[in-house]
């Protein structure tokens, strides 16, 4: 039975892929969540698989040395799946050091621990064990709008410091690789979306605001691009590197699927409207004049494209989640998980949001 030792578990894609592993692998491997619950990470999303035998949760921070040793010691760990992260561009602007602190020296931290307990005394590594480190497409920078794609070869440029602060881990984790022969992937992924996704990121917001009537925030000319995939896609996908891919490489991995933040925003609002019933009261406020445009966010990358081509001729992954049927189950999920929603969004997260976003 293979042990994995996932970090950022309680957070919005290693939720989702904790989840899809159970449900793939069901009894044949063992799962250690570590996470420190930041106002990010909530227990809630892992609420199907919180009673599993094969299912630990340690909350424990990845820069606490002491706390990661210990569950390296106290466990043969064969896999890690690197997901802890300060993960909020906007957030990264106000307040830069604790993505310094978590997303490198963290990412530093999971490294040595690893390394420490699988290194044989030759140098080579016990059979069989395996890193990976989930990263973004943020650290290729920005691409013109009228071409282009992130390939793996595409040089690092990143410009919030949140794309720095993963460019910085990512580094690592190729030096870990080029200096020590240390067994890892990274995988730089587009923009994820789906279920238990934290109503800061664009698409739960405007479902969040889109319901409650309140105005649809969106930066600058609304016409950035980002390439989006639905969660579980990109779950699968990390598995799938894991298994099948080769060791010390990088995969990029996206959804073919470029979007203006515009579009999204329409689609959304089309889309609630046709699943709300015309006597539903939050019906008669919904509609395109909810958009308010606001000032642009700093540094603002304007498009986003990946190619996946390195990921599906390798190893035959391809997205199967076509956009309009993912968006269309994650309003749904949204809708129909609304208590989810208002237990995150009292709180602090109503005075983060009070704070963020100035009008044009
Ligand atoms: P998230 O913010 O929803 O979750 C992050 C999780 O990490 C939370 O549960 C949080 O409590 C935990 N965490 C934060 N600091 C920690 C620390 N010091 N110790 C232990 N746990 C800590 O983020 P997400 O959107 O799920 O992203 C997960 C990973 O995927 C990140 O590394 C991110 O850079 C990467 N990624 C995200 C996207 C996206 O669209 N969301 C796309 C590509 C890559």
């Amino acid at each position: 039975m293979r042990t994995y030792l996932v970090t950022g578990g309680a957070g919005f894609i290693g939720a989702n892929y904790i989840n899809y592993m159970f449900k793939k692998y069901n009894n044949e491997i063992r799962i250690i969540n570590v996470d420190v619950l930041t106002y990010a990470g909530n227990l809630e999303n892992l609420r199907d698989v919180e009673n599993r035998d094969n299912y630990t949760f340690i909350r424990a921070d990845i820069c606490d040395r002491d706390a990661i040793n210990k569950i390296f010691e106290e466990n043969d760990i064969d896999r890690v799946v690197h997901f802890a992260a300060e993960s909020h561009v906007d957030r990264s602007i106000v307040n830069p050091e604790v993505f310094v602190q978590t997303n490198v020296l963290g990412t530093a931290t999971m490294l040595n621990a690893a390394k420490k307990a699988w290194e044989l005394p030759d140098g080579t590594y016990k059979e069989g064990k395996k890193f990976l480190h989930v990263s973004t497409d943020e650290v290729y920078g920005s691409l013109p709008e009228d071409g282009g794609y992130f390939y793996e070869t595409t040089p690092y440029a990143p410009h919030s410091p949140y794309s720095a602060s993963k460019a910085s881990s990512d580094m690592l984790v190729k030096a870990y690789m080029d200096t020590y022969h240390f067994p890892a992937n990274i995988t730089n992924c587009s923009n994820n979306y789906g279920p238990y996704q934290f109503p800061e990121k664009l698409i739960p917001l405007i479902i969040h605001n889109a319901l409650e009537g309140k105005k649809l925030p969106v930066y600058g000319d609304g016409k950035n691009v980002r390439d989006w995939l639905y969660v579980e896609d990109h779950a699968k996908a990390i598995d799938m590197v894991q298994e099948q891919g080769r060791l010390f490489e990088t995969y990029n991995i996206g959804g073919h699927n470029e979007k203006q933040n515009i579009e999204i925003v329409k689609t959304i609002i089309d889309i609630l409207r046709e699943e709300l019933t015309d006597d539903d009261p939050r019906k008669a406020h919904l509609s395109y004049d909810l958009i308010t445009y606001v000032e642009d966010r700093k540094g603002h990358d304007r498009r986003y494209a990946i190619a996946p081509d390195k990921i599906k001729a390798e190893i035959g992954w391809e997205p199967e989640t076509m956009f309009k049927e993912g968006i269309r189950k994650t309003i749904k999920w949204y809708f129909e998980h609304q208590e989810w929603m208002e237990h995150i969004t009292s709180g602090d997260y109503e005075k983060y949001y009070d704070g963020m976003y100035s009008k044009k």
